[in-house]
């Protein structure tokens, strides 16, 4: 194959010679303009010792322009009927590794310690299925894997949200859970039109930097996660009636709730949306001596 994959022609001529046909359900967009392509591989700024991670690589647009720069790239598709295309289509590429499962049930330390224990840097590039987009964050980020970065296309809504500031509607856990453990910033909106089929929602690329320890202490991550929850879950509400209400056993800890509130100088009647990460923490240090 001597034409880059990403071209509309060359990826119609791959579809067409399988008889592959798009599933909605696995969020088979295609990429089919390579200048997006180079521009989210710069923006990962891959070097021949970086190892990468790629999720959903289709028939293999994105992971050959990594694979021209990358030390190796690890790539899960979830869709049997790709491999033999990936197979044939990445074939003159000796640093791919396809793996055929759903990256949310993939052992992703193992994979580290399989793939990358020669690459300098280990980073997670993808043009994400869009269904699952948030799942799969998660797990990259709650497994604290050895990772530098992530940088990956999803729907532009998500990525607002994921870099969203206080006080603002895109503001909300989703933000504080990958802010608490980044530096999120969005680098890149992308068009319907660089998409087969095209999606009916915006794109845009993401680049996480992941932090060397979180941005702030929290006594327990889990609760603060909690409180953070608790605290958006009716985002018209104030602070202290979501965390009375969704709080465990809230409501008997009203009096806790507002003492606490008042000692760490949060006024009982702003909304959670107004809470710096830093606020939460602070807010979250102190109540958990009552929900131990
Ligand atoms: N990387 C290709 C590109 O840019 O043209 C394809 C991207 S497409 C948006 C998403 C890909 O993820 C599809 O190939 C789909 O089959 C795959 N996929 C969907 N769910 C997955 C999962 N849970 N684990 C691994 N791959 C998945």
């Amino acid at each position: 194959m001597s034409k880059e994959i990403a071209t509309p022609m060359k990826t119609k001529e791959i579809l067409q010679k399988y008889g592959f046909s798009f599933k909605k359900s696995l969020g088979q967009n295609f990429l089919i303009d390579v200048n997006i392509l180079h521009r989210i591989v710069e923006r990962a700024n891959i070097t021949n010792e970086t190892g990468v991670i790629e999720i959903g690589p289709g028939i293999g647009a994105l992971t050959e322009q990594l694979a021209k720069k990358a030390k190796k790239v690890v790539a899960f598709e979830i869709d049997g009927r790709l491999i033999p295309i990936l197979d044939e289509t990445l074939a003159q590429y000796e640093n791919v590794w396809i793996i055929h499962q759903d990256v949310l049930k993939a052992d992703l330390q193992e994979i580290v310690h399989k793939y990358f224990k020669d690459c300098k840097e280990i980073m997670v590039v993808a043009n994400l299925p869009y269904y699952v987009t948030t799942p799969i964050m998660m797990k990259l980020l709650e497994e604290k894997l050895p990772l530098k970065g992530i940088v990956v296309m999803l729907q532009k809504e998500v990525a607002e949200r994921m870099s969203a500031n206080p006080s603002t509607k895109d503001y909300g856990s989703l933000t504080i859970a990958v802010q608490y453990y980044t530096d999120a910033k969005i680098v890149m909106t992308v068009p319907k039109t660089v998409f087969v089929p095209q999606p009916n929602v915006d794109s845009a690329v993401i680049r996480l930097q992941l932090r060397n320890k979180p941005l702030i202490q929290v006594e327990n991550e889990s609760f603060f996660f909690q409180v953070v929850r608790a605290s958006f879950a009716q985002r018209r509400k104030t602070l202290l009636n979501n965390l009375q209400n969704n709080l465990p056993n809230g409501k008997n800890r009203k009096q806790q709730i507002i003492e606490t509130l008042e000692d760490v100088g949060i006024d009982p009647k702003r909304r959670g949306e107004s809470l710096t990460i830093q606020e939460f923490a602070l807010l979250s240090n102190a109540l958990y001596k009552y929900f131990q």
